[in-house]
């Protein structure tokens, strides 16, 4: 019972605390200066609390392993800074994979050897935490943690990045599904925070269509119970599906006719179909600023939701330390250009073998810096990959410090079309296994390609490969998503809610033909068209 009653405790004090919207920026401006100023005394007072004392660390083992001390980070750092030391650090193992860290694989360092679990990764620090498992009998168990002193820290970025985009007091809108917490349910909390609640939350899926346990309901229940008791205005989720887009651009053109922007938070495909139903209905978007996040501002996304007279501004997050990086007012060639929030992350690359695309790649290895963190990150790949550099700009950001850059940021463990993400060991049992034997063949006759079609949407190719002879492609399409909705390593509620849009968008098609191989002449079970690494592509018989 006592987190249930933490939970409503933490609630109750984080919907008392809401600010007004120039207080929520001045605090943001005055912390965010300060973090930087201390961002390394913060990174060791948090690595020697949380990993050197913390006996359940799962980095002990690997420091201890190069009898690395505290002693020698603190060192470290004062020599040659935080990247520098993150750099040592790595070089002597003191990393882990994606695949280390979700305990899909166990960690080998020189002689030790040991399995994680996403659990040992958790922040100790946390005090107001309502955490839930999934209880899928199949499923590897899912957590959704919302803690609102992390939520409240959370927030203050938002007020600074609605300012900086000249929209703090403007029209909000969120296009996001009701299923799980994040980020629907936590970007309408942090924008109530700060003074400026979202008007509308319009959620690609209706709540009867996604089966979710009782804790998640009940948290969602108690959230909006508490909300109306306090008064703090949250817009409960109305369902627009994929193909109702042009309800949101109804929404932004009559909030552009009162104001002179107005914002709306969504995945960066839902921003491309507002903006296309837009153009349909001969609305004019101009002043419209669209959020998008949960999958890639790909250059061809960004121009079509700028045809549209809108901008799209990139926020980049990971679930296991919120957003860490959001685009500016400057124009940059990166579709996706953003800047980091080094006063709470620190990210840099490591050349990594990618097994499921054939090739080598520099990984993003996450730090984190807040102590609010959800998870204890030190050196930790999420999957995710791309350009890190440094560099001056004019804007906001640029003046307060935030002077590392990321661009071209892209997935190799994740399918996130449509902003829903599916961890790989969702598709590749069932490209490789499940689907030869429900309908014949062998595990390499089955392949999902990935491309980005003309309107700047993914679309997934399921190959089925003549060698199979004939099926019924329509089962074989409804087969795969069955099996991927039942989601064994993706959060239950994601697979469902996932499933529900791309059903919605037809995102997968049936092509038969044969899978398509590496250059090394290998045929993996997901294939991009524009191969990661830009290699060559041949079609084999
Ligand atoms: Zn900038």
């Amino acid at each position: 019972m006592r987190k249930y009653y933490r939970f409503i405790d933490g609630l109750r004090r984080f919907v008392k605390s809401r600010m007004e919207p120039e207080e929520a920026l001045g605090l943001a401006r005055s912390l965010l200066r300060k973090r930087i100023a201390e961002r390394e005394e913060n990174f060791l007072r948090l690595a020697e609390r949380s990993i050197f004392k913390y006996p359940r660390s799962p980095y002990l083992p690997l420091l201890a392993a190069k009898r690395i001390a505290f002693s020698d980070l603190q060192s470290w750092v004062s020599k040659y800074g935080l990247e520098a030391s993150l750099h040592t650090l790595a070089a002597e193992g003191v990393y882990f994979t994606v695949d280390e860290f979700k305990g899909k694989i166990p960690v080998r360092r020189g002689g030790i050897t040991f399995v994680c679990d996403e659990g040992m990764f958790d922040n100790p620090n946390l005090r107001f935490v309502y955490e839930v498992r999934s209880g899928a009998t199949r499923s590897a168990g899912t957590r959704i943690r919302i803690d609102f002193d992390y939520l409240h820290q959370r927030s203050l970025y938002d007020a600074f990045l609605l300012d900086l985009h000249g929209c703090l007091t403007s029209p909000i809108a969120n296009w996001f599904p009701v299923f799980p917490g994040a980020p629907g349910i936590n970007s309408s909390l942090r924008f109530a925070h700060i003074g400026n609640p979202a008007q509308r939350w319009f959620s690609q899926v209706a709540e009867d269509q996604v089966h979710v346990n009782w804790e998640k309901r009940w948290g969602t229940k108690t959230i909006f119970a508490v909300q109306r008791f306090y008064r703090f205005p949250l817009a409960e989720p109305e369902y627009v599906g994929v193909n109702d887009a042009h309800r949101i651009a109804q929404w932004a053109s009559q909030a552009l006719n009162e104001h002179s922007n107005c914002v709306i938070y969504t995945f960066a495909a839902s921003a491309v179909r507002v903006c296309i139903a837009a153009a349909e209905a001969n609305l004019n978007l101009k002043g419209a600023k669209f959020l998008v996040t949960g999958e890639p501002l790909t250059p061809h996304k960004k121009r079509e939701i700028e045809s549209a007279g809108a901008i799209a501004i990139p926020v980049y997050g990971i679930s296991e330390a919120g957003v860490v990086a959001a685009g500016c007012n400057q124009a940059h060639t990166t579709s996706d250009h953003c800047h980091l929030y080094k006063d709470t992350t620190a990210i840099i690359t490591h050349r990594q073998v990618v097994p499921n695309f054939d090739c080598s790649l520099d990984s993003f290895l996450f730090t984190s810096l807040l102590h609010e963190s959800p998870k204890l990150l030190l050196n930790v790949g999420m999957g995710d990959f791309g350009d890190v550099g440094s560099a001056s700009c004019e804007c906001e950001f640029g003046k307060l410090g935030f002077d590392t850059t990321l661009g071209n940021i892209r997935s190799y463990e994740k399918l996130t079309g449509e902003g829903v993400t599916f961890v790989d060991t969702d598709f590749v049992q069932i490209i490789e296994k499940e689907l030869p034997e429900c309908f014949g063949g062998k595990s390499t006759d089955y392949q999902l390609i990935e491309e980005e079609g003309s309107k700047g949407f993914t679309r997934l190719q399921l190959v089925v490969s003549p060698r199979v002879g004939k099926v019924n492609e329509g089962e074989v399409l409804d087969k795969f998503m069955i099996l991927l909705r039942r989601g064994t390593a993706s959060p239950e509620s994601w697979a469902q809610s996932g499933v529900e849009m791309w059903r919605q968008s037809g995102m997968v098609r049936i092509q038969r033909d044969y899978p398509l191989s590496t250059a090394s002449g290998k045929i993996l079970p997901f294939h991009l068209r524009k191969p990661l690494n830009q290699t060559r592509e041949y079609a084999t018989k």
